[in-house]
């Protein structure tokens, strides 16, 4: 696309929004791909039209507030890269823009408070349980919260598992193959612990070490994509220094912080940081990456799942965004008698990306209940995904269609029919 950008005038980040920008050649093949432009059918609320836009304010021809309507709604989903013909890397615009512009917007109060209690609570875990409990509480008085609010308190599940604390390391049974080291996750240790429990457990009877650094932070991932520069820098420098060098790999087991760690070395572009961002997001891996390529694992049937109809839910930050779509199948499939159940139009969106839910929770919910339908009309035993935040987003919209089938992150699944026997 032509332009007159002058990459210099928007810091580090000018030459890789600027590259995106001269990428597109305007094809429009992305726009199927798009589920705002599904949902919303405008031209400016697909890649397309959010490209020209972002071109336009990087002109200096629109101000950043002209163009939120249209950028807000952006899930960040990344379902336009694999759509594209010309490679537009779209994630190196869509984030560098919000980090560039986020000072210049003119928030009203609620959301600016909105945001305020995401960031303050979510990456850290001891804060956003208490947040979680304090939610339940009001839950019965959801009705007198501002209305910008309230998807918030929707999503506060009615239960929270107890606390569980993960070991700084956790040995391997038998022969230590490999050592990794472990990003425990910030919400996801307080909604579903057994996560990390299942993760840790699976790979030990694998004969892998499991490092989790105490010093550890939030992956940065839900700062990085709504423009917070300054809080997913702090949290890139923190791992930086919290994660050791002498282990095999760095595992994550959601999707959207395994993303937010391999985006460091641009989170990090124009610090002194920069190349040790690049060498650590190079030893990033999802687990169920890293669970392909060990192989050799067996598995038996557990009582919990006697049927085994599995529809595997693809995150958009594990399969766009990190190009993961096969090794989870694979490891599924693996189970016996397992069937893997496509859903259709797998490519959109959940809605739950990041805070999206409560940022944008039309659309949201709109594309929750679509997602969950399809999934009902799949008549799956089980649904696996790899991101506890469409863990949330899929339990409540399945809750919401009444329906109460089972949903487990893969890992847990795949723990469930393992036995320290077939080892
Ligand atoms: S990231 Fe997702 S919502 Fe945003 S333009 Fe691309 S496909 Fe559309
Ligand atoms: S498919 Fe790629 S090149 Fe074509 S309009 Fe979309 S982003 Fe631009």
């Amino acid at each position: 696309m032509q332009h007159t950008i002058t990459p210099e005038d928007h810091g580090p980040f000018g030459a890789p929004m600027e590259r995106a920008v001269r990428a597109c050649v305007h094809c429009g093949f992305c726009l199927a791909a798009c589920p705002t432009y599904q949902e919303l059918g405008e031209e400016l609320h697909s890649p397309r039209g959010r490209i020209i836009l972002m071109k336009e304010v990087l002109e200096g021809n629109l101000t950043a507030d002209e163009a939120q309507p249209y950028l807000d709604p952006c899930l960040g989903c990344l379902a336009c890269e694999p759509a594209c013909p010309s490679g537009v890397p779209y994630r190196d615009l869509i984030s560098p823009f919000r980090a560039l512009t986020n000072r210049e917007r003119k928030r009203p109060l609620i959301d600016r408070l909105k945001r305020f209690l995401i960031e303050q609570t979510l990456p850290f875990p001891k804060r956003f349980r208490l947040a979680a409990q304090t939610g339940r509480l009001a839950k019965p008085l959801k009705a007198l919260a501002p209305k910008a609010l309230q998807p918030m308190i929707d999503l506060i599940p009615d239960r929270l598992p107890p606390q569980q604390s993960i070991p700084v390391i956790s040995p391997a049974i038998g022969e230590t193959r490999y050592r990794v080291a472990l990003l425990a996750g910030c919400a996801q240790q307080v909604l579903d612990p057994d996560i990390n429990a299942a993760t840790i457990e699976v790979l030990n009877r694998n004969g892998v070490e499991v490092v989790t650094p105490p010093n550890q932070s939030c992956c940065g991932a839900l700062s990085w994509h709504v423009g917070n520069l300054t809080q997913a820098q702090k949290y890139a420098r923190q791992n930086l220094k919290a994660f050791p060098q002498n282990i095999d790999a760095i595992l994550t087991n959601a999707a959207g912080c395994g993303s937010g760690l391999q985006e460091m070395p641009l989170i990090l572009r124009g610090t002194d940081y920069e190349d040790d961002a690049k060498d650590f997001s190079q030893r990033v891996m999802d687990i169920s990456v890293f669970l392909n390529r060990l192989g050799n694992l067996a598995f038996t049937k557990h009582k919990e799942y006697p049927a085994l109809r599995i529809a595997y839910h693809d995150a958009c930050h594990l399969a766009n965004a990190q190009g993961v779509r096969s090794e989870p199948r694979q490891l599924l499939a693996q189970i016996p008698g397992a069937e893997i159940l496509e859903i259709p139009d797998a490519h959109l969106c959940c809605g739950s990306a990041g805070t999206y839910n409560i940022d944008q929770p039309a659309v949201a919910h709109a594309l929750g209940q679509q997602k969950a339908q399809n999934i009902v009309d799949l008549k799956p035993d089980i649904i696996a995904s790899g991101n506890i935040g469409c863990l949330t987003q899929l339990k409540l919209h399945l809750d919401q269609l009444g329906y109460a089938i089972p949903i487990r992150h893969t890992i847990q699944v795949l723990r469930d029919f393992k036995s320290l026997s077939d080892l």
